[in-house]
């Protein structure tokens, strides 16, 4: 028997980038982005066979080209050095990125110190920070310790990046309260990263799994995250990134009856159903 984790693959975000690239690449012969548009091998090379070209950095964007703003979002100079070479930008942030940008642009414009919460050489974080006022003052920190150095400020807006967990958010929020006279703090915390976390404890706490197959790119830090949830919960993992490393791994298969399936936040659809094929005929043979 398979049993799918109930949320698994494309977060919104992603979905909406991806399907915008692929119907760009429908009408252009080639479409840039910056930096890979999504952490999957197998679906890079599906858009690069129909004419994605990754930059490193936008000055590597030819005048006139196409270029779709990935679902991370960019700084705004990076979207004004762009347009300013007659690049035709097409942004596709995640409507979710693009509230917490807003939000840093707003505050400091009204003159609070911004602190971000996250990852500091995450592109959504340096995406983020990319749109404090010139005039404005920012920080980011990763955890409670480096939220305990910061020094004293009056007015004070906390921003997390929407991966970060709740339960930090909110002692982080707690350390801050005692370093300025007003804080604010904006939830911008997307549910998509929880969902699937939560999903795959529910898919091995709620049936009788034998092991589960997690698909996803190796490089992709939400996959991994669900590799380590599984590990946790002590159930056999077997992380593939295509068809052909399950069809490889045959004997993992041997006397399991009951096969989760999980699949990373940057994982396909396509690639789920291609994998659950072969978990089906593995299982059956
Ligand atoms: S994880 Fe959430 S914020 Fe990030 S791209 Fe997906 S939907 Fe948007």
């Amino acid at each position: 028997m398979i049993v799918m984790a109930e949320h698994a693959g494309f977060c919104f975000g992603v979905k909406r980038a991806i399907d915008a690239i692929s119907e760009a690449l429908a009408h252009n012969p080639e479409v840039w982005t910056i930096g890979l548009p999504i952490h999957n091998p197998q679906e890079v090379a599906r858009l690069e066979a129909m004419g994605l070209r990754v930059a490193h950095d936008d000055s590597e964007i030819p005048s006139g080209a196409k270029v779709l703003i990935r679902a991370h979002g960019e700084p705004l100079e990076v979207i004004a050095r762009l347009k300013a070479r007659g690049v035709d930008v097409a942004d596709m942030t995640c409507p979710f990125v693009k509230k917490a940008q807003d939000t840093a642009e707003k505050l400091s414009l009204e003159g609070y110190h911004v602190v971000l919460l996250g990852d500091k050489n995450h592109p959504e974080i340096k995406g983020i920070l990319g749109h404090v006022s010139v005039s404005g003052s920012s920080e980011v920190v990763a955890d409670d310790e480096e939220a305990r150095n910061i020094q004293p400020r009056s007015r004070i807006a906390l921003i997390s990046q929407t991966t970060q967990r709740q339960e930090r958010l909110e002692r982080v929020a707690g350390i801050l309260t005692g370093k300025c006279s007003e804080l604010r703090v904006f939830n911008t915390i997307c549910r998509a990263t929880s969902e699937r976390q939560d999903a795959v404890r529910e898919l091995v706490r709620n049936n009788k799994i034998d092991g589960v197959v997690l698909i996803g790119g190796k490089s992709s830090a939400n996959t991994g995250k669900l590799r380590d949830i599984l590990e946790a919960e002590g159930v056999n993992v077997l992380w593939v990134e295509d068809v052909a490393e399950a069809e490889s791994n045959s004997q993992w298969f041997s006397g399991k009856r009951n096969i989760g399936i999980a699949a990373g936040a940057s994982t396909p659809e396509w690639l789920i159903e291609n994998v659950k094929a072969v978990v089906s005929e593995m299982t059956n043979s």
